[in-house]
């Protein structure tokens, strides 16, 4: 029997075994030539997979967290003023971030599970003018995603930068960050990068360098300041040794793999395997009737899930069984509703069998409870469900 169960949470992933050996390779120097041409690879690569003709790719040691704060740190001078498109957790720690370096922040808001309309964002961007506008693409703590596309476009027509917070988003998601108008866009490794934590992916377009560029006060935080890393990122880029920090050379070697991996199923496959992965999810947890976070089928993303848990069932209830079941879940997040949902990653190299094996575990563990239902309709539902999505979708 195998002794580790099926890891299904919302980041950190179960990993390729390349990717994973890639990471357990000797180590070289960062200015060794196989490393600087991995590196200079894995930077052409990272602005293939965000769909990026033309933005400047930030590779860094750290987490998704690290991402977001680069971001800010390099756009906002004090005084600026910011719209967050909040959508949960995720949405407030961005808007902590924002303020922390000097902005004003307005919030456009939603009840939880909810996400603002485009004609709110609209409104808040007629009323003032602000110099950046942020967007968290899927927000984790509620398994909503945002309409980027919409969001972006408005952003840009009100003269605002947009930052797409991709964290749970980028290479599982669709996003399109040239074709969109994105300006920045950010995620971190063990999300559908499908690498373990430790890298901070940023790629930033060129109006969002521009404004960098015409900063009139210096970057209040010395690691993340854009100034020391461009040149670092410009001479791995063109097959240079460069030093300004210790650049993660096993992570970078790793990503260099996952990127090659991602980029050979094809962006349009990643994005149509992740909705039927959703799909599947979103059938089963009908079929069980459990209810879920998002309010409405359209909110919900596709990296991940957020069911409620049935009356008179918690988590302490339930997850420990999913767990002895075979597949480890992730509770829930957002602090106001945080008893009473549990979430389930789907994304990265997560497969259908990963899916109906996720289902039926929380199908044994339901029934551990003495919840009433019919046994493996979850399962079925799941089945149906993403064989239709992959036949029918795109
Ligand atoms: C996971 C996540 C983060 C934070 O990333 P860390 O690597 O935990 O710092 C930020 N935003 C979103 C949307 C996330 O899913």
């Amino acid at each position: 029997m195998k002794d580790r169960t099926l890891l299904m949470i919302p980041g950190p992933i179960e990993f390729e075994p390349a990717v994973l050996a890639a990471l357990g390779a000797p180590t070289t120097s960062h200015v060794a030539p196989d490393f600087i041409e991995a590196f200079g690879q894995a930077l052409e690569k990272t602005r293939k997979v965000f769909l990026s003709d033309d933005g400047q790719p930030f590779v860094l040691a750290g987490s998704g967290t690290l991402a977001m704060d680069t971001a800010v740190a390099n756009l906002i001078e004090p005084g600026d003023k910011a719209l967050v498109v909040n959508t949960g957790f995720f949405s407030d720690r961005m808007a902590l971030i924002l303020e922390r370096y000097g902005a004003q922040v307005t919030h456009v808001k939603a009840p939880v599970g909810g996400r603002p309309t485009i004609e709110e964002v609209a409104a808040a961007l007629k009323k003032d003018r602000f110099k950046v506008m942020t967007i968290t693409h899927v927000d984790t703590s509620t398994a909503v995603i945002a309409d980027v596309k919409a969001l972006a476009q408005l952003a840009q027509q009100y003269g605002a930068l947009s930052i797409v917070d991709g964290v749970c988003s980028v290479a599982g998601e669709e996003l399109r960050m040239s074709e969109w108008g994105v300006d920045v866009a950010l995620t971190a490794s063990q999300k559908a990068i499908s690498v373990p934590p430790g890298l901070a992916l940023v790629v930033a377009g060129p109006r969002a360098m521009q404004s960098f560029k015409a900063r009139k006060t210096p970057v209040m935080s010395y690691y993340s300041d854009w100034a020391n890393w461009l040149p670092i990122m410009e001479a791995y880029e063109s097959r240079k040794p460069s030093y300004f920090g210790t650049p993660a050379v096993n992570l970078v070697f790793a990503l260099n793999v996952s990127l090659d991996q991602i980029l050979k199923e094809g962006l349009d496959a990643r994005f149509k395997r992740h909705r039927a992965l959703g799909a599947a999810v979103q059938a089963a947890l009908k079929s069980l009737e459990l209810d879920q976070v998002p309010t409405r089928a359209e909110f919900a993303a596709h990296t991940l899930s957020a069911p409620r848990y049935p009356q008179g069932i918690t988590q302490a209830d339930l997850l420990p069984k999913v767990q002895k079941a075979g597949v480890t879940l992730a509770g829930g997040l957002h602090p106001a509703i945080k008893a009473e949902y549990f979430r389930i990653g789907h994304m990265g190299p997560t497969n259908s069998g990963d899916v109906l094996a996720t289902i039926g575990a929380i199908e044994t563990a339901l029934q551990q409870c003495n919840y009433a239902f019919t046994s493996g309709a979850g399962v079925a539902a799941a089945q149906t469900a993403y064989q239709e999505t992959i036949l029918r979708f795109l």
